[in-house]
């Protein structure tokens, strides 16, 4: 492949697209994602070799790091950030944003589940207008009914008003146009839920269509606890609607309050037993003793949010970077 145009001292000219790419982990894909990129910007002559791929290798700990550096060696469009840890898929993506220069910048799984031929389809999509294209599943292969029932529901939760809207059923593949890109570079929040925020900023969005394939070698990187976490994100970092659920709590322990009153004064009045009431008394020390834990659990899960805001610690650290011009890559 050739080298792209500009000399390493002037600086180089935006290129037209730019893919980012998470990867941990991905050895066994790496190669087969090579090959697929090269095939898939052979078939682009519009874009006129105007293009880079930003690999982010999010603390792998297997041979992925050395891939991609035999690839970014023997091509200079392919640029490599190494984090010095995992960090996670969110911040991987974040990173990838912060150094993607494209017009329009689409952000693609590494497993190839994304594939590389639906891009062309969102280019169109930019093209006519639209500053975000993103990819929406019609049909999952090779993902279990769980993952797939779970996501599903999540998505309806999320629509129902437990935080933004974010399109049924996209995923974190999706094209940006650049003024897009920028905005969210300013959005430095700590437990990133990228396709709230995508949702969030606005500007001219659409849908594309495409059967999401099976990986295509490894395994998931998103297992079910992973996913947990994922999920809470989403809803905590777009709603406080949660938070309400100890005003609904306590409205209805309060009206449930009032007829036991009635109640016990009732049986306390008008007749002489008292003393039983062993059961009741135990069922309702510990519903509301669970009630109030789950309450101050909820309320933890914003507090401990806010004390990760306050540290204001970096989202991610770049341990080395190859294919960057080393001073047109500030550091964060
Ligand atoms: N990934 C990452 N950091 C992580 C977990 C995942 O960069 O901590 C990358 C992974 O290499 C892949 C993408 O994020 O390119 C999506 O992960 P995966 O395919 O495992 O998720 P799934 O498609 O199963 O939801
Ligand atoms: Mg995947």
């Amino acid at each position: 492949m050739s080298s792209p145009s500009g000399s390493p001292s002037s600086p180089s000219p935006r290129p037209t697209l730019s893919l980012v790419l998470p990867i941990y982990n991905e050895e066994a894909v790496i190669p087969e994602l090579d090959r697929r990129l090269r095939a898939f910007f052979d078939g682009l002559p519009e874009l006129a070799g105007s293009w880079e791929v930003v690999f982010v290798n999010d603390g792998s700990a297997d041979a992925s790091a050395d891939l991609l550096g035999d690839l970014a060696r023997n091509e200079r469009r392919y640029r490599v950030l190494h984090f010095a840890r995992n960090f996670g898929h969110q911040a991987a993506i974040t990173a990838g944003l912060d150094r993607a220069e494209g017009d329009a910048v689409v952000v693609m799984d590494a497993d190839l589940q994304d594939p590389p031929e639906v891009v062309r389809d969102m280019l169109a999509r930019w093209r006519e207008g639209f500053d975000v294209v993103y990819g929406v599943r019609s049909k999952r292969h090779g993902e279990t009914l769980f993952k797939r029932a779970t996501a599903h529901l999540f998505y309806r939760l999320m629509a129902m008003g437990l935080g933004v809207k974010i399109p049924a059923d996209a995923g974190d593949f999706r094209l940006m146009s650049r003024p897009v890109v920028l905005t969210l570079r300013s959005l430095r929040e700590r437990h990133r839920f990228m396709r709230g925020l995508v949702a969030w900023v606005g500007f001219r969005q659409t849908a594309v269509y495409y059967e999401r394939p099976e990986r295509f070698a490894g395994e998931t990187k998103y297992p079910l606890r992973k996913m947990l976490r994922f999920a809470l994100d989403g809803v905590t970092s777009f709603s406080t609607t949660p938070l309400r659920i100890a005003t609904w709590l306590g409205a209805i322990s309060g009206a449930a309050a009032v007829g036991i009153g009635v109640w016990a004064l009732y049986i306390k009045l008008f007749t002489d037993k008292t003393v039983q009431g062993w059961t009741t008394l135990t069922l309702l020390l510990a519903l509301t003793a669970s009630a109030q834990m789950l309450v101050i659990g909820l309320l933890g899960e914003y507090v401990g949010r806010i004390y990760e805001e306050i540290k204001n610690r970096p989202l991610y650290i770049v341990a080395r970077e190859t294919g960057v011009d080393s001073d047109s890559a500030e550091r964060r």
